[in-house]
């Protein structure tokens, strides 16, 4: 057999999807898992894909089937598993062979990997993957970081495998090192606010208006086909429709509600407060989930309190879902201007020139976030050189305008009615705050002063001063 023009390791719900899209798309792939039972199952249930697909069962068979320089997509659990299997790899690889991590790595170990491998002579790459199971199957969205020759060296499989918007890969370089990772991060970071703002929209129709979750799914359905379209509103839509066989009633309604994360959420709201930006609405949807995770505590809390929950009796129930989507709408323009603006600065901070408008573009299909929503994001970016909030680009300072009183009149019935909806509020207070000229914080400051004579600046004056506070020189 012909040796293969790409390896792949790690045959989980990721690797061997993505390894099927490839060998789908023409390319021989190398593939290796550390159990061995995996890689042969994987083989034989490949059909004809098999033809492409050449099964190895360790990594010296890997290497020796793979055409130099060899490129290697790491697929395993992130983290120490992935320093392992570079350990290995690096002494079996000759020079410019690339090794190309596909997992979520926390963006600082791949900045780390980098430096190790730096005088190795192999080609190091990170690259961020999303799409789930499916995407990887049928085309992800693709970021990558690292050299951009290395990523021209596999620019070719990585476009013939992602998804297409339009016949557009979405697939790019963004910058070295770390700068596929931070985005993938990011990029969950956001997934992470899409997804809470959603379930406080669905909680208030649940609690709030007391409609079933059949009723619920008919709205996000009919959202789907408007300016909100996107696979979080249609799947949204989908799960809300499905019945349990054994419960005999909706499946929603016999989930826990108890949300599980796996940390790039974290690591998003980590580096947005490391650089100094405010990421409140992806914090607060990290905070959430922290939260459904107390189920027990909560419990025991609603027990205690005793407070009932009133119902939301708006006098059109018509107008009061045009608010939810409408303050839906607003939200994720705000968590969106909160992403962007966190990459905006790790991109001046770590000196990569992130295409930002690419970014937008390449999250446009195959990726968890995808919606239309993103290609004004694209437009915006185009029009501002890709700099600057989106909450001052004009085309989106014409849908705050218009969204703002939803999102503040649903802000202000959940709090009225006591139903958490911390995602759309931070979304609220992030707008309400980056459009106040004038603050509060020079209260903040006089108190700083006061107690440990930090100082503060005076309007229209330069310098630093002290106040005159009792008790003090
Ligand atoms: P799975 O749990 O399905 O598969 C894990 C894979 O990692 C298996 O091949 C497993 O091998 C291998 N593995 C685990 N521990 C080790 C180890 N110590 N040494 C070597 N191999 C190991 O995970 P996924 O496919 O879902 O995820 C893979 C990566 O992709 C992760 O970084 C994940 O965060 C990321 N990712 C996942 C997405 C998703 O939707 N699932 C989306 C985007 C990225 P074995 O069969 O021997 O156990």
């Amino acid at each position: 057999m012909a040796q293969a023009e790409i390896g792949l390791i790690g045959l989980g719900v990721m690797g061997s999807n993505l390894a099927l899209n490839i060998a789908e798309k023409g390319f021989k792939v190398a593939v290796y898992n550390r159990t061995r039972d995996v890689t042969h199952k994987f083989f034989n249930n490949a059909g004809k894909l098999a033809e492409n697909i050449i099964p190895c069962d360790n990594l010296d068979e890997l290497v020796a089937a793979i055409r130099p320089p060899r490129p290697i997509i790491i697929l395993i659990k992130a983290g120490e598993p992935v320093d392992n299997e570079i350990r290995l790899l690096r002494e079996k690889l000759s020079k410019n062979d690339i090794i190309i991590d596909s997992g979520n790595a926390n963006f600082r170990d791949t900045m780390r990997r980098f430096k190790e491998l730096e005088d190795s002579g192999l080609t190091y790459i990170g690259m961020g993957i999303s799409g789930g199971e499916e995407g990887a199957r049928h085309g992800p969205a693709i970021m990558v970081g690292g050299k951009e020759e290395s990523y021209k060296r596999i620019e070719k499989i990585l476009d013939a495998v992602a998804a297409k918007y339009k016949k557009e890969p979405c697939s790019a370089w963004l910058g070295e090192n770390g700068a596929g990772h931070f985005v993938k991060t990011i990029h969950n970071g956001i997934e992470y606010a899409d997804m809470q703002m959603i379930s406080e929209v669905y909680g208030l129709m649940r609690d709030g208006l007391g409609m079933k979750a059949a009723e619920i799914a008919a709205v996000f359905k009919k959202w789907n086909t408007g300016r909100l379209n996107s696979y979080l509103i249609e799947i949204t839509a989908e799960v809300l429709s499905v019945i349990d066989a054994k419960a005999k009633k909706p499946i929603v309604d016999v989930i826990l509600d108890r949300a599980g994360q796996k940390g790039t959420g974290k690591w998003a709201v980590i580096e947005a407060q490391t650089m100094g930006v405010s990421a409140s609405t992806i914090e607060a949807a990290v905070d959430a989930r922290v939260l459904s995770s107390m189920k027990v505590d909560r419990t025991a809390a609603e027990k205690a309190y005793k407070i009932t929950r009133k119902k939301i009796s708006p006098k059109s129930r018509a107008t009061f879902l045009r608010h939810l989507e409408a303050a839906l709408y607003a939200g994720k323009i705000a968590a969106y201007a909160q992403g962007f603006a966190v990459m905006e600065q790790a991109s001046n901070e770590f000196k990569w020139n992130l295409p930002l408008g690419t970014i937008a573009k390449i999250w446009r299909a195959g990726c968890i976030i995808r919606s239309q929503f993103l290609g004004l994001i694209t437009q915006a970016f185009v029009k501002s050189g890709g700099k600057g909030n989106l909450l001052m680009a004009p085309a989106f300072m014409k849908m705050m305008k218009e969204s703002h009183g939803s999102l503040r009149a649903v802000v202000a019935q959940a709090a009225l009615v006591g139903a958490p909806a911390p995602a759309l509020s931070n979304a609220l207070s992030y707008f309400d705050t980056y459009r106040q000229g004038r603050g509060t914080a020079n209260l903040i400051q006089a108190q700083r002063d006061f107690f440990g004579a930090h100082g503060f600046e005076r309007i229209g004056e330069e310098g630093a001063f002290h106040g005159p506070w009792a008790g003090t020189e």
